[in-house]
């Protein structure tokens, strides 16, 4: 079932349609709100007039953290305090406590949110869906539960932490669902696995904060016998619903038309192309309490604007797989870093340590892997390491979609930088 059939598959042309009208008026509100950011758009030369739509959002100076952490705890509401029904308080990025605030269309907003995201997973008025809320995060748990309510389904609210009632909960109950962590999930499949036990009649489990791979999903999902889907969400954003999995699960679908969802490369701030990896910068176009413009979530995904087969036509994004700090753009292609160092370090045959070198050679991006083992004699013995070198060469290769450049380390083992395996330097960052 599709929640929200008009928003949620509107045309690509009708929603920037939309995304931009409620733009324009964000920028007004925040220019007329918030003082904070009223003063980065005075810096830039910009007024509200400058923005038309879509196509003026590049314009627009970007929200961090650090601004969120500045102006605490209130410099970035928008409204005052009569007008918020809630506060939440969330740890930043750097561990800093922020505080947000909600008004009523602001908590409506997330439980409409939240209810298209469980439709999408398939559940519906008819079931009966467990939360297993965070202890440490109740906050979060009330979004959820607002949610299941919206969607008109019978919620059972639950601490994460009292996993041991979870099996009579699903007979005592006949739950069709259950939203909880990935380990929440594991504890059910390994009851399931070991002691025999049965899910009962679940249907779907919406998993938050999941940081898993497919592999992972697959094999719960096949103990458990049921589909398990990613939800997304950041506490500086709303919370989780800013996008979710549908039954396809080829990606979270934004709920777009209360999200812009841009994918900026992280060395330049420019949009990267659909498919690429960037960090994913999100505006809120409909809150009133702290909206935020162009917020940096340091997180990295890429996004793909292609109607999907469930017929949703709002754009989705992978799972987060990095942050910031952990990808590189080489000749064009964004590579993640721990990608390189993880094929070098499963090349265990060789026993060496590496230090992979970014550098500008003539204008263009070069690699240079240089390899450093207590075994170099023999390394060197038969081919003159060439072997060992091919294999370096194409493992990286293969990551970074052109021929690095690999040697062999023959002076005094260096250890230059420190006791990490696989070393990457940047240079052109310097
Ligand atoms: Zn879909």
């Amino acid at each position: 079932m599709i929640w929200n059939e008009a928003r949620e598959c509107m045309s690509r042309d009708q929603m920037t349609d939309l995304q931009g009208k409620h733009l324009v008026k964000l920028v007004g509100y925040m220019y007329r709100n918030v003082g904070y950011y009223r003063k980065k758009m005075k810096k830039l030369g910009l007024e509200p007039g400058d923005i038309h739509g879509m196509e003026d959002l590049g314009k627009l100076p970007f929200t961090t953290s650090e601004d969120l952490q500045d102006t605490y705890p209130n410099g970035m509401f928008a409204v005052p305090t009569s007008k918020l029904v809630r506060y939440g308080t969330l740890d930043s990025v750097s561990g800093a406590e922020l505080i947000v605030g909600y008004t009523q269309n602001d908590l409506n907003l997330w439980s409409e949110c939240m209810a298209r995201t469980f439709a999408m997973a398939g559940l519906n008025k008819n079931d009966v869906i467990q939360i297993a809320y965070e202890p440490e995060n109740w906050a979060e748990g009330l979004g959820l539960l607002s949610g299941v309510e919206k969607l008109g389904a019978t919620a059972i609210p639950v601490p994460a932490d009292q996993k041991k009632d979870l099996m009579s909960s699903i007979r005592k109950f006949h739950m069709t669902g259950i939203i909880g962590t990935p380990s929440y999930l594991m504890y059910l499949a390994r009851m399931i696995e070991k002691k025999g036990m049965s899910g009962g009649v679940l249907k779907a489990a919406v998993c938050g904060g999941a940081f898993w791979t497919d592999k992972t999903r697959k094999k719960l999902q096949d103990a458990i016998g049921i589909k398990m889907y990613d939800i997304y969400g950041m506490d500086e954003l709303m919370g989780l619903g800013v996008a979710g999995e549908c039954r396809c699960q080829k990606g979270m679908h934004v709920q777009e038309d209360y999200f812009i969802a841009e994918i900026l490369d992280t060395e330049t701030q420019t949009a990267v192309a659909d498919g690429m990896l960037g960090e994913i910068v999100f505006t809120t176009l409909q809150k009133q309490g702290v909206p935020l413009i162009r917020f940096r979530t340091m997180n990295i995904t890429r996004i793909n604007h292609e109607k999907c087969e469930c017929g949703r036509t709002s754009a989705r994004i992978d799972r987060i797989c990095a942050r910031t700090e952990d990808i590189v753009y080489i000749r064009g292609n964004s590579i993640l870093l721990y990608s390189i160092e993880n094929a070098l370090t499963e090349l265990r045959e060789i026993k060496a340590s590496y230090i992979v070198t970014i550098k500008k050679q003539h204008g263009l991006d070069v690699v240079e892997v240089c390899i450093e083992s207590k075994r170099l004699q023999e390394l060197l013995q038969s081919d003159n390491g060439e072997s060992v070198k091919h294999r370096v060469e194409a493992v990286v290769g293969k990551i970074i979609g052109m021929k690095p450049k690999v040697y062999i380390h023959e002076g005094q083992m260096t250890r230059l930088y420190n006791r990490r395996k696989v070393t990457i330097i940047d240079e052109r960052r310097f």
